[in-house]
């Protein structure tokens, strides 16, 4: 089932009404995400659940947010798949005093004007944060002579035993 996603929400009744969100949000329609990807034709499966917490009192977001993000390996510059396969718990507050009663079950979702949010930001919002500051393929991507250009030479020496450190030590 794919819903469409509502462009804009106000979190705060979607708590009290203990609403789910679910679709597909597509990866253009999120330009700070886009802007660090090889291509944005993709798409993000998003799930929002929201909820009050009993306990704190406070609305909460527990959101579900699936993509495959086309990232530029740091390793060998060629392109990668990233899986961003995020859960995040959110306290949707109003003031950001309020941070300190979060117990750090949630990280707080701080919504201080009354415009509405758009849903796309807090998701891309997720998304950047999830996003590896060095992307990397998870295979040695390179090959090894690769690693080691220039002024990084390998040492072709024995490793030094642990035994030679302590007699080295014991003659002084
Ligand atoms: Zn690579």
């Amino acid at each position: 089932m794919h819903q469409k996603l509502p462009v804009e929400i106000d979190p705060f009744r979607l708590a009290k009404s203990g609403l789910i969100l679910e679709g597909k949000l597509p990866l253009v329609s999120m330009p700070r995400l886009s802007n660090s990807l090889q291509d944005s034709s993709g798409h993000v499966d998003v799930k929002m659940s929201f909820d009050v917490d009993k306990i704190l009192g406070s609305p909460i977001m527990i959101g579900e947010f699936k993509a495959q993000l086309p990232l530029l390996c740091e390793r060998c510059s060629e392109p990668m798949l990233f899986e961003a396969n995020i859960k995040s718990s959110l306290a949707i507050i109003n003031s950001e005093r309020k941070i300190e009663g979060l117990d750090g079950l949630y990280e707080p979702w701080i919504i201080t004007s009354d415009d509405p949010v758009i849903l796309s930001s807090i998701v891309e919002d997720e998304l950047i944060l999830a996003i590896p500051l060095v992307p990397k393929h998870e295979h040695a991507c390179l090959p090894k002579e690769a690693w080691f250009s220039g002024e990084e030479q390998i040492d072709d020496e024995k490793p030094i035993s642990p035994f030679a450190v302590l007699s080295a030590l014991k003659k002084d």
